[in-house]
């Protein structure tokens, strides 16, 4: 008997190879870190969000085997059962202050919080406004909501508030970035407060770079949006943080809804509380990170002064730690990042359907833990490989 659904999933691979936008994992042995073994090769990883060096940090490790031995390893049961360790409640006291709202919620991953926030947020009679560079994770979840999704360009103020102005939806959010994951761009949150302000909407803001890096680590937020109540940020932890998760911190009411109402947050197991323990001492680091955060604004001027006389390809106007540098075809953003290998350099390209068609770029990523050394390093390959 044929199989005609796997025949059809076996051409769908032939012609994603054939377009050179077929994906694979590569294989990494011991610690995240600037120097990693890929593959069995070591080399200078330029692509991981670990932005201040904090996934393989001692002071981490340590709070980790002292969590072990007090919490175990499984959190047994969801938040609202048995799941809700008391590391995983301090955490979120902690969060909550360092980033300067009065309430926060630990969920396993950021995807799951997005989910979770949307979802809960709005539903069939909601709209949600997303800018078009949102996260994938954004994406899904507004669509997840069943509320009307409308997408802006990127940045277009204006044309966000004609499509707010022509809602006649009940409840409203703007979801956006706040750093962008593709693009390393900022989003301009005071000027998307005040339309959420004229416009009576919720104001959604995913910080997962941003957050540890920018403002002293607190992240992306300005004074106005700490203290608005109709912004709700999130933070993930798996990238500045270093460890795993992410925090929705918001007004009071918006925590107590989600425990109730976010599915993503009720039908699922809580997160080892011992990873909440590591959280715990992340946000110690991160508070004390300054001496990181200059190290890494340091590489990106570098990086920015080396790449400047690049004819082939440029580095997009970003002052984060994420620096694309667009060369256009899929084809000759994969070239690159092989001739980058070859020289034991570790730089993802990133292709359509990620990035418009004709912006692929490879995606460099910079973090404290890189040393002078590995990013002249790198400035001196592209030139070569260009
Ligand atoms: C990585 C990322 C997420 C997903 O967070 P995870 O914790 O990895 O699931 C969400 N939003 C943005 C903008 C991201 O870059």
């Amino acid at each position: 008997m044929t199989h005609a659904a796997l025949t059809r999933l076996q051409q769908g691979l032939a012609a994603l190879k054939d377009d050179h936008l077929d994906r694979r994992r590569r294989l990494l042995d011991g610690a995240q870190g600037a120097h990693v073994t890929i593959d069995g090769r070591r080399v200078v990883s330029f692509c991981s969000n670990d932005y201040l060096g904090l996934a393989a940090d001692p002071a981490l490790i340590r709070s980790a085997h002292a969590a072990l031995d007090a919490c175990g390893v499984g959190a047994g049961a969801a938040h609202l059962i048995t799941g809700h360790h008391r590391f995983h409640h301090d955490f979120e006291t902690a969060f909550a202050r360092f980033v300067g709202k009065p309430a926060a919620l630990l969920f396993s991953t950021g995807y799951m919080a997005n989910l979770a926030v949307l979802t809960a947020l709005v539903g069939r009679r909601g709209a949600v406004f997303s800018d078009k560079l949102n996260h994938a994770s954004l994406v899904d979840a507004a669509k997840l909501s069943g509320a009307n999704c409308t997408r802006y360009r990127h940045g277009d103020l204006a044309q966000l508030e004609s499509q707010l102005a022509n809602s006649a939806a009940q409840d409203k959010v703007i979801a956006s970035d706040l750093v962008f994951s593709m693009d390393g761009d900022i989003a301009p949150v005071d000027a998307l407060l005040d339309l959420a302000e004229r416009y009576d909407a919720w104001l959604y803001l995913d910080d997962a770079h941003g957050f540890g890096v920018l403002n002293a680590g607190r992240g992306g937020l300005t004074e106005r949006a700490r203290a608005s109540d109709r912004v709700i940020y999130l933070a993930t932890l798996g990238k500045a943080a270093g460890v795993g998760g992410a925090a929705v911190a918001a007004h009071a009411s918006v925590t107590d809804w989600l425990v109730q109402k976010a599915r993503p947050y009720i039908y699922t197991t809580a997160s080892p509380p011992l990873l909440a323990a590591c959280l715990l001492e992340s946000l110690r680091q991160i508070e004390a990170g300054d001496a990181r955060r200059e190290r890494l604004d340091g590489h990106v001027r570098q990086l920015r002064e080396g790449l400047a006389d690049l004819k082939r390809g440029h580095l997009m106007p970003s002052a984060t730690p994420i620096q694309p540098f667009v060369v256009g075809a899929n084809a000759d953003a994969v070239r690159m990042s092989h001739a980058l290998l070859e020289r034991g350099l570790l730089v993802p390209a990133i292709r359509t359907p990620t990035v418009p068609a004709g912006t692929a770029r490879l995606r460099i990523t910079l973090s404290a833990a890189h040393s002078g050394d590995d990013v002249a390093q790198l400035v001196e390959a592209m030139h070569a490989v260009a």
